[in-house]
């Protein structure tokens, strides 16, 4: 006779445990709700990733409409069995010759693309050089990958140089390295030393993988991205992973690099393979969107200028603000609670602004985040600034 098992006592909540972490990030001031924005919000929005205005374009939307009518609400399977359609290999044909690579690969979103990027391109026995700022889809992808992960100090050719040296003269070195990292980071807005990260890999013969998720529609030419802007698109040893969410103003991410590696990519990516297709709906409102920023290249300085005049005008009131690199304006706030505090007191004040705190930011340091959307008019960085500044704390 088998052994009966243990029974659990009825009336036992086997969650239990999350009364007591909910508790501890209560006391911590770390508790975190969603609220669901309205269609016709009154905000003034420096909040969402938004960085070109494109989500609401009517050239957009009516392309993501029409998409959707004419292939469907979503693409039906993987895009190795259904759900590649015309608008996916159009949108990848069109990434690619645009940002200035020889291949593009569309996936479900920016998340997945760097999954699938930093684990196909990696394994037991290589190494990852990884820049401590990374965003959580790199590390996850580090994670993810088995491979040796070397985290590196933020923006330090230098240490990922020493670290790929070090590697060479291990005895069990199998000679496959890769260095990973945001083009421009999320939080503090700065921009990575791309060119030294290449020449450090191209001392090594490591191939160099950036996520360009802040850079696409931003900066280089035409919004090409951080990668043309450094003189590496379409180099043979680059990778470049992107999103569709941000100045695109849709849904998704993708993968862009030497025609092989998108190859690879496609035989090898789990989140590719066992992944539903991107809807045609967000395929069709991003390729809308490359094209309007084909046509109207100039949105993209826009927004860099816009981040550069919401900076200068917060640090002259006194506030400490990093000097921005793209369209991302960060301004410290003395505490988290504050920040959340702040954050509500400017939503008060008409002005959706994000908020930054442990554990999204590991140097402990709360932020409020500032979307400089190249859209703003002059009346609208009037009302933002005002707005920031007369909520503003004291301590
Ligand atoms: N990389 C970076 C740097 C990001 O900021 C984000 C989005 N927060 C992603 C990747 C993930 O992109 P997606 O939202 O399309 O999954």
């Amino acid at each position: 006779m088998s052994a009966e098992p243990a029974a659990v006592p009825s009336g036992d909540d086997p969650f239990e445990w999350i009364d007591e972490a909910r508790e501890k990030r209560r006391r911590a001031g770390l508790v975190r709700t969603l609220t669901p924005r309205p269609a016709d919000s009154p905000l003034l929005d420096l909040a969402s990733n938004d960085y070109l205005g494109l989500a609401r374009h009517p050239e957009v939307t009516r392309a993501a409409a029409a998409a959707a009518h004419r292939w469907g609400a979503g693409a039906t399977g993987s895009r190795l069995v259904t759900g590649t359609t015309e608008l996916h290999a159009g949108l990848e044909a069109e990434l690619a010759e645009y940002c200035g690579f020889e291949a593009a690969l569309v996936l479900s979103s920016g998340y997945a693309a760097n999954l699938a990027a930093v684990t196909a391109l990696t394994g037991r026995g290589s190494l990852v050089v990884s820049d401590a700022g990374n965003h959580a889809s790199l590390i996850d992808g580090c994670r993810l990958s088995r491979a040796r992960t070397a985290v590196v100090p933020h923006s330090d050719p230098e240490a990922v140089r020493k670290t790929l040296d070090a590697a060479r003269a291990e005895p069990d070195h199998e000679g496959r390295a890769v260095v990973v990292s945001d083009s421009v980071f999320s939080v503090d807005g700065d921009a990575a030393p791309l060119a030294a990260y290449a020449t450090a890999c191209r001392a090594h013969g490591a191939a160099l993988l950036v996520d360009d998720a802040h850079g696409l529609g931003v900066l280089g030419a035409g919004g090409r991205g951080a990668l043309w802007d450094a003189g590496l698109a379409g180099d043979r040893d680059v990778v470049a992973t992107m999103t569709l969410s941000k100045s695109l103003g849709s849904q998704g991410g993708a993968v862009l690099g030497p025609a092989k590696v998108i190859e690879h990519l496609v035989n090898t990516a789990r989140t590719f393979i066992f992944d539903t297709g991107l809807a045609p709906a967000a395929a069709g409102g991003a390729l809308a969107a490359l094209q309007l920023l084909r046509r109207e290249p100039e949105r993209a300085g826009r927004a860099r200028a816009v981040a550069r005049t919401l900076h200068r005008r917060l640090t002259a009131a006194g506030l400490a603000a990093a000097l921005p690199d793209a369209a991302v304006v960060s301004v410290r706030a003395p505490s988290p609670e504050q920040a959340v505090q702040w954050a509500a007191d400017c939503r008060a004040a008409g002005l959706a602004v994000g908020c930054f705190r442990p554990p999204s930011v590991p140097d402990g340091i709360s932020r409020l985040r500032l979307t400089a959307r190249g859209d703003l008019t002059e009346q609208q960085m009037d009302e933002a600034v005002g707005a920031i500044l007369s909520t503003a704390p004291t301590a």
